[in-house]
């Protein structure tokens, strides 16, 4: 089934009865080349990849609950490529780029809206790491602009420029930045995936991962035990729980983050903004909801909720940078559990079981990188060598200290950074 133009008139016309279900609902057999545990975002693209451009579809994706349910539907869709260090620059780049053409690969609307993000600065200090930045992006080769106080008030009026705590000194731009509809992100990863064969099977939870002598086997899963070559962990945030499975400790905290949506209103903001001074973002969706989010909550959990004082700190950030949005109802509200890794970066790499691949570490930012993080993840599980874009991405780095990309802000304790 393709969409196009031409068929959705058509479709429209004779009562949308020619659509067919967009995955197949596989039951699980025997024995697979590639199990992948977790059908999110990077699960689903890690499949995609491996069938489309390595020609392995004797690929099952087993998801405890149903395909989209996780992070990869709980997400504020922000989706850029604006990071300072090595490792995560170039990857972040690669991921991007695998965006613009994401569409037309899939066949698949996931509203991808380059729509520009503005991080802005409030202080001197903060204008030379913004200049830095924005230098690092450029040398990548990605796009930044410094954005100065007459430009940002001609281009983001609402703000509250001078009264506020912090007072704006500018921002940095980048344009390629954006939003995506999360979750037809993964469901187009998936419909893509299984029309090359690959088996999604969901309300599958893997319950034990076999190894022996040093060589995975098979998972035991809630639909009985399945016999793999590879098996490959991609659970964000419940990493650490299937990688105890096969007696590894991880360093990774699992950290509840919340995400806001208000009522439906006329377009009023074009970009993402984030505030530099407290951690918030935002932008509107195509429904008119301002979607919006802060801080993790700072304490580990798995529930996927938060609690009030998270709410009061980012409802208290948002009225201080655009005191406009306080006439906005909101709505909604969830949490999601985040993979936080010390350093703020991600994690795509062997273990030293072999045959066991690792995939996690994606902390606030994980939707954007989902593109790339499935690309380079089914490279490495296809060759045993790292793609060059996630070279650096090793899981020894928090055993040796070599290699840490400490991204300021980020981790799962900020204050260490
Ligand atoms: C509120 C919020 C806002 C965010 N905002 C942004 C943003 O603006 N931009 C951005 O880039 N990122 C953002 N993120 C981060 C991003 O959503 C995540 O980093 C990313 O989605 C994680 O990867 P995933 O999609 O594979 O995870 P998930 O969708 O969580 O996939 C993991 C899957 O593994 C499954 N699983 C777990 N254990 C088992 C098991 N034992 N057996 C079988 N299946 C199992 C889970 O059910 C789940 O479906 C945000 C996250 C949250 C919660």
């Amino acid at each position: 089934m393709r969409f196009s133009g031409l068929r959705v008139i058509k479709e429209g016309l004779t009562g949308n009865k020619g659509w067919s279900a967009h995955w197949r609902d596989a039951s699980p057999k025997d024995a697979y080349d590639v199990v992948i545990i977790g059908g999110g975002g990077h699960g689903l693209s890690t499949a995609y990849y491996l069938a489309k451009e390595h020609g392995i579809t004797n690929v099952a994706v087993l998801e405890k609950g149903y395909l989209g349910g996780g992070n990869v539907g709980r997400n504020t869709t922000i989706v850029r490529a604006n990071y300072f260090l090595p490792g995560n620059s170039e990857f972040y780049s690669h991921s991007l780029k695998l965006w613009e053409g994401l569409e037309e690969d899939l066949n698949y609307n996931v509203m991808h809206s380059q729509r520009g993000q503005i991080v802005l600065f409030h202080s001197d200090g903060q204008r030379d790491a913004a200049i830095r930045r924005g230098n690092a992006m450029r040398n990548q080769g990605d796009d930044a602009e410094l954005l100065s106080v007459a430009q940002l008030k001609r281009m983001v009026p609402y703000l509250d420029y001078d009264q506020a705590r912090f007072p704006i000194y500018g921002g940095l731009l980048q344009r390629r930045a954006g939003t995506a509809r999360h979750d037809a992100v993964a469901w187009g990863y998936a419909r893509g995936a299984s029309d090359r064969g690959v088996d999604l099977i969901q309300n599958c939870e893997v319950t034990g991962i076999d190894v022996e002598n040093g060589h995975v086997t098979g998972v035991q899963t809630s639909r009985g035990a399945i016999l793999a070559k590879k098996v490959a962990l991609i659970t964000a945030g419940r990493s650490s729980q299937t990688a105890a499975m096969a007696g590894m400790r991880l360093p990774i905290e699992s950290h509840v983050l919340q995400a806001f949506v208000t009522e439906g209103l006329k377009p009023c903001i074009d970009h993402v903004i984030s505030f530099g001074m407290g951690h918030f973002y935002i932008s509107q969706s195509d429904k008119g909801g301002l979607v919006f989010g802060g801080d993790l909550d700072m304490y580990a959990s798995y529930a996927a909720r938060g609690n009030l004082p998270l709410v009061e700190h980012v409802m208290e950030a948002g009225m201080t940078l655009m005191p406009m949005i306080g006439q906005a109802k909101v709505l909604r509200s969830w949490g999601g559990i985040m993979d936080m890794s010390p350093d703020g970066s991600p994690i795509i790499d062997k273990t030293h079981i072999d045959g066991l691949y690792l995939n996690c570490g994606w902390c606030y930012g994980g939707f954007k990188a989902v593109p790339g993080s499935g690309h380079c993840m089914a490279h490495l599980v296809a060759t045993g060598t790292p793609h060059k874009a996630a070279a650096r991405l090793r899981l020894d780095r928090f055993k040796t200290g070599f290699g840490l990309m400490d991204e300021e802000g980020t981790g799962a304790q900020h204050n260490l950074h």
